[in-house]
């Protein structure tokens, strides 16, 4: 591939000469080592002396209201944004790599963002979660996953088995709203197995049970018709 030497930097081109943007993803449940992660390829990209800016949403106040920090208490800068447009504004016209962890917190305008971003030529790496407490896509993360030009998924440990954990379980049963801000005294990792989410028969059988209904009455009808 070709490429030129920028101000130090090493830019990858397309085949007309144009600089190549990305979009990586990093997703899984909590305490997976996303932000361990999305620090490690920042380190990575500061040791090759790349311009690179973070961001997270500023609802994400667990540990501190700027830095980004881990469940291991590795730490960077970052920029608090309270929308995604807000990235979009902050980012320089020299930045190489914008890092954006809790992306699952942002409104549907990060696609748009990262996008803008990619084609601008610069290196977009988001950490999030995946799925929400309910096992279910969070915010816009399905889309960003379809957009990604590379995802990985990453594991916790199951806090009741040891078991590869994909899953984030809240343990308090009355909190509701899909987004609550909190640690392990709030959520635990899961495997499937242990991931009980005690809607999830009732839900099914309310989806299912049209289907059900319907299926028998052909069946009837279909004996009372051939006897
Ligand atoms: P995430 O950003 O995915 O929530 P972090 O990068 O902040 O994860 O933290 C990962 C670290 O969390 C691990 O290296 C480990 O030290 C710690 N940890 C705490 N509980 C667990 C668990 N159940 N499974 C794996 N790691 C855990
Ligand atoms: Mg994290």
């Amino acid at each position: 591939m070709p490429f030129e030497i920028m101000s130090n930097q090493i830019i990858f081109l397309g085949s007309g000469g144009s600089v190549i943007g990305s979009i990586e993803v990093v997703c899984g449940p909590m305490f997976s080592g996303k932000t361990e992660e999305l620090i490690r390829r920042v380190r990575r990209a500061q040791i090759a002396r790349q311009k690179i800016q973070i961001f997270k949403p500023s609802i994400d106040n667990r540990y501190h209201e700027s830095d980004v920090v881990s469940h291991n208490s590795l730490s960077i800068e970052a920029i608090p944004v309270k929308t995604a447009i807000e990235i979009l504004y902050r980012v320089f016209d020299s930045t190489r790599v914008v890092a954006i962890d809790e992306v699952q917190f942002f409104d549907s305008m990060i696609l748009k963002v990262v996008a803008k971003l990619a084609k601008r030529g610069i290196r977009v790496i988001c950490a999030g979660l995946d799925q929400d407490y309910k096992g279910m896509p969070f915010g816009p993360m399905a889309e960003l996953l379809a957009i990604a030009d590379s995802v990985d998924k990453v594991q916790a440990v199951c806090t009741l088995c040891g078991a590869q954990a994909t899953k984030t379980c809240r343990i308090s049963k009355e909190l509701t709203d899909q987004v609550i801000v909190g640690e392990a005294d709030i959520y635990e990792a899961r495997c499937r197995s242990h991931f009980d989410y005690y809607d999830e028969e009732e839900d099914f059988f309310q989806h299912a049970f049209p289907f059900l209904e319907r299926w028998q009455q052909d069946k009837i009808s279909r004996m009372n018709q051939n006897p």
